[in-house]
This record gives C-alpha cells, sequence and structure tokens, in this order.
C-alpha cells in the first residue's frame, strides 16, 4: 500500500438497475449532436464531432439536489444519453464499438451558458461553463445486456412538469458507435469511462426549486432539483 500524503478521494458511484455500482472515471461529452440544437445555437451542422470532459466527481447521483452554481445568471439544462464503458479500447472500430458499452442512463450536461457564450467569443476554453461541482446529474444506469443498444426512442426534458426537450435518440447527428470510435483514436477509453452524447433542442435556464425530469425511452430517467 502506498503512503498516501492526502486522502485518496472516494470513488463516484452511480447505481445499476438491478444491482450493484459503477465506478466513474472520467465524463467525456459530445459537442452539437442533434440537428435542432445545432441551429438553436446558430452553429454549422457539417462540422466532425468534437468532445469536452467534466470532472469525474461533477457526477450527482438520481434524484439529489444541486446547487445553483457561482458566478452565472444563465443556468441550463441539457438532456442526454450517457453511454457507460465497460471495456478500455483504442482505435475501436465502429462495427466493435458496442462491445466496450457495459450500459446506459440519462444524464443531465448542466452548462453556465453566459460563462460557455464568453468564451466561445474569446476563444477560450469550456471548462468553466461545462465542469463544474454537480454539473453531471446521472441516472441509474441501465446495462446493456437487459436493455439492448438503443438508437432510437424519445429524450425528453420537464422542468416543474412542463416539458421544455423533446427529440429521438435517431436523430444524433453521430451515433453511439461513431462517437465511440471517434473519441477512441483521439484517447484510449477506459472502462469507468461516461460519454454524454449531446443534447436536443429547447436548451434553456433553470432557477432556484426548480424540478428537472428527464426521461429517455427504452433507458431509463433521472431527476434533479436545483436547490
Ligand atoms: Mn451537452
Amino acid at each position: 500500500m502506498a503512503d498516501l500524503v492526502i486522502s485518496a478521494p472516494a470513488p463516484v458511484l452511480v447505481p445499476v438497475a438491478g444491482g450493484g455500482f459503477f465506478p466513474v472515471r472520467r465524463v467525456y461529452c459530445v459537442g452539437r449532436n442533434y440537428a435542432e440544437h445545432v441551429r438553436e445555437m446558430g452553429n454549422d451542422l457539417r462540422e466532425p464531432p468534437f468532445f469536452f470532459s467534466k470532472p469525474a466527481d461533477a457526477v450527482v447521483t438520481d434524484g439529489a439536489s444541486i446547487a445553483y452554481p457561482p458566478q452565472t445568471a444563465d443556468f441550463h439544462h441539457e438532456i442526454e444519453l450517457v453511454v457507460a464503458i465497460g471495456r478500455d479500447g483504442i482505435d475501436i472500430a465502429e462495427r466493435e464499438a458496442l462491445d466496450h458499452v457495459f450500459g446506459y442512463a440519462a444524464g443531465l450536461d448542466m452548462t453556465r451558458r453566459d460563462l460557455q457564450t464568453e468564451a466561445k467569443k474569446a476563444g477560450r476554453p469550456w471548462t468553466m461553463a461545462k465542469g463544474f461541482d454537480q454539473s453531471a446529474p446521472i441516472g441509474t444506469i441501465a446495462p446493456a445486456s437487459v436493455i439492448g443498444h438503443p438508437s432510437r426512442g424519445a429524450i425528453t426534458l420537464s422542468v416543474n412538469g412542463g416539458e421544455r426537450q423533446r427529440g429521438d435518440l435517431a436523430e444524433q447527428i453521430w451515433s453511439v458507435p461513431e462517437t465511440i470510435a471517434f473519441l477512441s483514436r483521439l484517447v484510449t477509453l477506459r472502462a469507468g469511462d461516461l460519454i454524454m452524447t449531446g443534447t436536443p433542442s429547447g436548451v434553456g435556464a433553470v432557477r432556484p426549486r426548480d424540478v428537472l425530469e428527464g426521461v429517455i425511452e427504452g433507458v431509463g430517467a433521472v431527476s434533479t432539483v436545483i436547490a
């Protein structure tokens, strides 16, 4: 046992449907993966996928409340399909990509939109717009061995019971196999990694005491309350 000079961080664990926990290693996110959302943000549809990340300890489990974060007046929801990687791989072929998937969950890529807009204008990183404390509520992970590999199905988000976002997984510009293949050419994917695969249109601001409920047909749900 190494002689640690400070205590090691506790593992970040996401519950798995049917029992057990998925230990989170890293969180990668795809930008702009649904055409309607690309249009609402005023961007070009034809560019290749790009990625940003959140620290693993930004993950919050289903049902927990999250703090309204500091340094923003425009705190946005983005409902996303989350892929949980179960097997290491580099340069993964599209046809083998799904063999690396342990399961799927619904997740929220919470965003300080005003900081993101400033970063875009200045050509600066999105890290502080995307990778802040409690910025990644993740629902229970459904194993692919139980639900298969969903490539279609409604993805929705409601705030205080009113629907804000609606799309279909079939509308993703880059499919899950394409995303895994592309990302694994940039980094070695590791068991424990989560990939948030982009959000449909309808993103918007939330306020303290709002209740967010995301549902992905055939996958599961995620909910949180803004404290
Ligand atoms: Mn997103």
